[in-house]
């Protein structure tokens, strides 16, 4: 097979060390396996971004040596495609306009465990407005998928989210819509990323069968977590990376993978101990782990170490 693998950063702030996670677990596991290695950049949500993220991250990849085949692509750049297909989806009766805000949906009292959750009161009300969000019909998007570290995964999104939007009512298409026709579209065979998309997964297999797309095989790795429990992200205070110190960011991250790099490596290129880890990540090590705490690598090695 002839793997193809990604990394699809969102452009909403610099790489820290939880990105860089997905990064090199992506990375790492396409190279063993001969496969490229992508970057996609999901810059379809403005309002979420911060300006000079993209070119941050690209240049804080470059700096720790994690070299991508093909140019950069950016989701922003197929706007009119993704639209174009979530229209076909509507002539074809499998979506449809909605124009309920999610006051609407909340006072209904349809709350569901990811927010809420909507039981398609528009389905049958064939809306032409323009600012209407675009929702696909999921009545049967429930199934179960392998997932290659975390086992067999349950997914029921008619209990849980009901049907799910394609298209914001501001115009800009949903996350899932862009991820799946990308991955079909750049031939993705392999996905390599956090277990906080793991309860989404579902979603996206149920949009790739509606547009007949393939299903790549998914390996979702764990997230690195704060002493309180909360996904290491900007959000939650993340530091940005200090790319100019690759070698110890490098064995912090390979560490949190499973791999204590050898001394003779403590003063390497970051892309001599990628080539080390090719040869030497077992992914196998994090079968079924969905965490790890970000104080668990530092007790890892001694301070001046890292330095
Ligand atoms: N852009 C998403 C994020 O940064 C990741 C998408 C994916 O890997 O499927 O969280």
């Amino acid at each position: 097979m002839n793997y193809v693998g990604r990394f699809a950063p969102s452009p909403t702030g610099p790489l820290h060390m939880g990105s860089l996670m997905a990064a090199v677990s992506s990375y790492l596991h396409a190279r063993q396996a001969g496969g490229r290695w992508l970057v996609r950049i999901e810059d379809i949500d403005p309002p979420r971004e911060m300006p000079g993220a993209s070119d941050a991250i690209l240049s804080d990849l470059e700096a720790l040596e994690l070299y991508w085949d093909d140019k950069p692509s950016y989701q922003s750049s197929h706007l009119d495609e993704y639209r174009t297909i979530a229209e076909r989806l509507i002539d074809a009766g499998l979506a449809y306009r909605c124009s309920c805000s999610r006051r609407d949906i909340r006072s209904r009292g349809d709350e569901g465990p990811l927010g809420y959750r909507y039981s398609g009161v528009c389905r049958g009300r064939q809306l032409h407005l323009r600012d209407t969000a675009i929702r696909v019909n999921a009545d049967s998007a429930r199934g179960i998928f392998e997932d290659g570290l975390q086992g067999e995964c349950a997914y029921d999104v008619p209990a849980v989210l009901g049907d799910y939007v394609i298209f914001r009512s501001d115009g800009l298409p949903a996350y899932h819509l862009a991820v799946v026709v990308d991955d079909a579209r750049q031939g993705i065979t392999h996905i390599v990323r956090g277990t906080d998309l793991l309860d989404l997964t579902g979603i996206q297999i149920h949009l790739q069968r509606t547009l007949n797309l393939p299903t790549p095989v998914y390996i979702h790795v764990p997230i690195i977590v704060n002493d309180a429990g909360q996904k290491l992200s900007k959000r939650t205070g993340a530091e940005p990376l200090r790319a100019s110190n690759g070698n110890a960011v490098a064995r912090e991250v390979l560490n949190y993978l499973g791999l204590k790099a050898p001394r003779e490596l403590h003063r390497a290129r970051p892309a001599e101990l990628w080539s080390w880890a090719i040869e030497n990540w077992e992914i196998d090590a994090l079968q079924g782990i969905k965490e790890i705490t970000l104080q668990s690598i530092h007790t890892g090695f001694a301070e001046n170490e890292l330095q």
